[in-house]
């Protein structure tokens, strides 16, 4: 078991909770929309408290696959990740449904991480209830992120980003603000080694209604991880090694209270995410559009994830065209000398046919 595809449904995923070794102790905690099972997960009985939870948006499984991971090196006492000193309170799946049906939103089409003040959906109350009983000192709000974000812009691709969340309309830096950013400034100059230009730093704008933004104005110092695209990783096995090691950061400057060593602007010289990827630029296509023909053109192309039985797809599908594009590209595939018919007429978001990339990707 090793979960390499990039679907995790609950059933899948739930496996790894029925053999957890005794030293984890597991508590069904609530039931999602559709009456699945959510559970959390204890362990370790130090004074430092960490309450962390994943794929509250149900298509973000890597961080999920992370925490199995860290399961298996807090099981194995060879490994080098230590708890010590710290109490772990872990969610996987917030959003089983979600998973399940490999959406973002819920069963009720509501995005959790803008249910933090209303309170609408079961899972938002789990979340809540969990976090007013086990009173955390951090809150590490595990996410995915899609493959259009570079650290800074015409960076390279963020493989791990991060926010210490805004706790008020000012993005004032309030004390337990700036911990998070202390955390992630570490985490940041671990990562830079493995992932060099590679680590990208989210808005702070403010709303109250995403959780990491409640928590932080609950004054509890919260981190958002999102992670993202490495090199030709679309199942996401090599980035969820790179978000293991910047928890095992985490974990051991919380531990030993190296953080406080760090500065805020150490945390703000990290490069923001801008949108300037797409999955594949094709150089020299021919692009006809109603009677018109386009000769030389560049054409962005982007993948859409689709459920098909219990794989994802990735469906190639229509971005923008031009004389040229201003996005880079995880892939570039010249058509220059190709005898093959390049003529499309596609709408944007239109699927775009499979059979002109055999061969080519
Ligand atoms: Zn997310």
């Amino acid at each position: 078991m090793n979960f390499i595809d990039r679907y995790l449904p609950p059933s899948r995923f739930n496996s790894v909770l029925e053999s957890l070794p005794k030293q984890f102790k597991l508590s069904e905690i609530g039931k999602s929309v559709l009456n699945q099972p959510i559970y959390g997960i204890k362990i370790g009985s130090g004074k430092t408290k960490i309450l962390m939870w994943s794929q509250m948006h149900g298509n973000e499984s890597t961080t999920t696959k992370v925490i199995y991971d860290l399961i298996l090196s807090l099981s194995d006492s060879d490994r080098s990740i230590s708890v010590e000193g710290l109490t772990l309170y872990i969610i996987p799946q917030l959003n089983p449904d979600g998973a399940e049906a490999y959406t973002r939103l819920n069963a009720n089409a509501v995005d959790l991480n803008r249910d933090a003040l209303d309170l609408s959906q079961p899972e938002s109350k789990v979340l809540r209830k969990v976090f007013e009983d086990f009173k955390p000192d951090f809150c590490f709000n595990l996410h995915g992120q899609r493959t259009i974000f570079s650290a800074g812009k015409k960076g390279k691709s963020a493989t791990v980003s991060f926010l210490a969340p805004a706790a008020d309309a000012e993005s004032s830096v309030t004390s337990a603000r700036k911990e998070a950013m202390q955390v992630i400034a570490a985490m940041n100059n671990q990562l830079q080694q493995s992932i060099p230009g590679q680590i990208g730093r989210f808005d702070d704008t403010f709303n109250h209604n995403c959780v990491g933004d409640y928590f932080s104005c609950e004054g509890v110092p919260t981190i958002l991880f999102e992670a993202g695209h490495y090199s030709n990783d679309y199942n996401r096995n090599i980035t969820r090694k790179f978000v293991l090691d910047a928890l095992e950061c985490a974990f051991d400057v919380i531990q030993n209270k190296i953080h406080l060593g760090y500065s805020v602007s150490e945390y703000l010289k990290i490069p923001e995410n801008h949108q300037d990827y797409v999955d594949i630029l094709c150089k020299n296509v021919t692009i006809k559009e109603g009677t018109k023909v386009f000769y030389n053109q560049e054409m962005a192309v982007q993948f859409i994830e689709e459920l098909e039985g219990d794989k994802i797809k990735f469906q190639p599908s229509f971005h923008s065209f031009g004389d040229r594009i201003e996005l880079l590209a995880h892939k570039t595939i010249d058509f220059e000398g190709s005898s093959r018919p390049l003529l499309f007429h596609f709408a944007q978001g239109e699927n775009v046919d499979n059979e002109m990339f055999l061969g080519f990707y």
